[in-house]
């Protein structure tokens, strides 16, 4: 099953144009360095920039216009994503995450679950994300325990997701459970909810576990617990039973897409600072920028964040078309994350002592960059991906 096409037409360049000069005025004048420090320093959820982000479409941003939402297609999204991740990365985890969970029910949700969820979802009134991952199975998907047994017109939920983005103030989530234990292969006994806290009567859904992260501050990522929790079964996305398995990774193309694009941000957002810092930085006589051991860092650096902004923007227009493009989302998601730690790291490099300054932005990037190198597949896992798909397409 690959699913609905994911086909969307390009955005006219000036109407996108128009749209990133928004996006870079708002960062300027609201995502500042000292709003962002506040946030991050304290691990405080951002309100004000939250509710902003909903008044400017972004939880909406690729929701169809038909149900409320911006209707971007993933390139114009990816250049969004760029441009806020360059300042402040977390900042994206708050509507990427709940994107995905729309983007499952517009792709395979039924014509009723759209209608019903897709508006609310698109104006940021329901915010929510996306629970696949449990204290035992992260990368082995297959390998969860929370299961879903039927039961007149609902299902009840039991098991406990883990390091779920926006768990503690968002509202709901679609989450992947077993309705069938059993089945072999097991991913045939997999399904897809959209599990909410309902004013009445979300019982048996619980916020467990805060995390105390190293990076990616300000936004919440807790365990979700489910104690005979029971969701109507028309929150069942699609329908039917067994679908989950496919839904839900059906939707990761677009999520390696988002996660590079956040890489592209660290790389870019951490190249600006440094360059700014050799600039200013003196030793020898000189500005650390004519020194040429910076100028090879800073070279390395530029390049970099350049080819890891082209092969995201090159997976993102094949998701665009409708292509299946899981080696090239693969390509970007590895290679930007990747981009976008380097990068981190010799700013580092080229900030000498300051670097470890919590009164300079850098550290924070260095901070936040790790997280792209693991969440929605591991790099080890995309360099697997790549590697047998690049063998499928050239057969032997
Ligand atoms: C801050 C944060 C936010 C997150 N947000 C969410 C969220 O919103 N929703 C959600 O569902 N999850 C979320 N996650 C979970 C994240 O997706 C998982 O941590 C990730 O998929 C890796 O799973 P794991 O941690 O269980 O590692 P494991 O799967 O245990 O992997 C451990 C190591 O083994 C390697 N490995 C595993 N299997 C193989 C294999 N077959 N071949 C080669 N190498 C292998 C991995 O690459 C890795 O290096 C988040 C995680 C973090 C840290």
């Amino acid at each position: 099953m690959t699913g609905p096409s994911t086909a969307r037409p390009p955005m006219d360049p000036d109407e996108e144009a128009a749209l990133l000069d928004a996006i870079d005025k708002w960062v300027a004048g609201e995502v500042t360095p000292q709003v962002v420090m506040e946030h991050d320093h304290k691990d405080v959820w951002p309100e004000k920039l939250v509710s902003q982000m909903a008044e400017m479409g972004l939880f909406g941003a690729t929701i169809g216009s038909e149900y409320g939402g911006l209707g971007l297609p993933s390139s114009t999204y990816a250049k969004i994503v760029m441009k806020v991740a360059s300042h402040w990365m977390a900042l994206t985890g708050i509507f990427n995450s709940h994107l995905i969970m729309a983007a499952a029910v517009e792709r395979f949700g039924t014509e009723e679950q759209k209608q019903k969820w897709l508006p609310k979802f698109a104006t940021g009134e329901i915010r929510g994300g996306l629970g696949l991952t449990e204290p035992n199975a992260g990368t082995d998907l297959q390998a969860i325990r929370t299961t879903a047994r039927r039961d007149g017109d609902h299902y009840v939920l039991n098991g406990t997701k883990t390091w779920i983005t926006n768990s503690i103030n968002g509202s709901c989530y679609a989450v992947i459970a077993k309705t069938d234990p059993e089945a072999n292969p097991r991913y045939k006994g997999m399904s897809f909810f959209l599990c909410d806290k309902r004013p009445d009567g979300g019982e048996g859904f619980t916020i467990g576990k805060k995390f105390d992260k190293l990076g990616y501050k300000a936004i919440d990522s807790a365990e979700l617990v489910f104690d005979d929790y029971r969701v109507p079964a028309d929150q069942l996305i699609g329908g039917v039973e067994g679908q989950g398995f496919f839904q839900a990774t059906g939707g990761l193309e677009l999520g390696r897409i988002n996660v590079a694009a956040r890489g592209v941000g660290i790389a870019e957002g951490a190249l600006r600072l440094a360059t700014q810092y050799a600039q200013e930085r003196q030793t020898m006589g000189k500005p650390i920028a004519d020194h040429q051991a910076i100028q090879l860092k800073i070279g390395e650096m530029v390049t970099r964040a350049r080819a890891a902004r082209l092969l995201t923007l090159d997976a993102a227009a094949a998701y665009d078309r409708g292509e299946r493009c899981d080696m090239e989302a693969g390509m970007a998601k590895y290679f930007a994350s990747e981009a976008g730690f380097q990068n981190a790291q010799e700013a580092m490099r080229i900030f000498g002592g300051y670097s470890y300054s919590k009164e300079y932005e850098i550290e924070r990037f260095y901070r936040d960059a790790m997280l792209m190198c693991i969440g929605e597949g591991t790099n080890e896992m995309q360099r697997i991906i790549i590697s047998k798909q690049w063998v499928k397409r050239n057969l032997a």
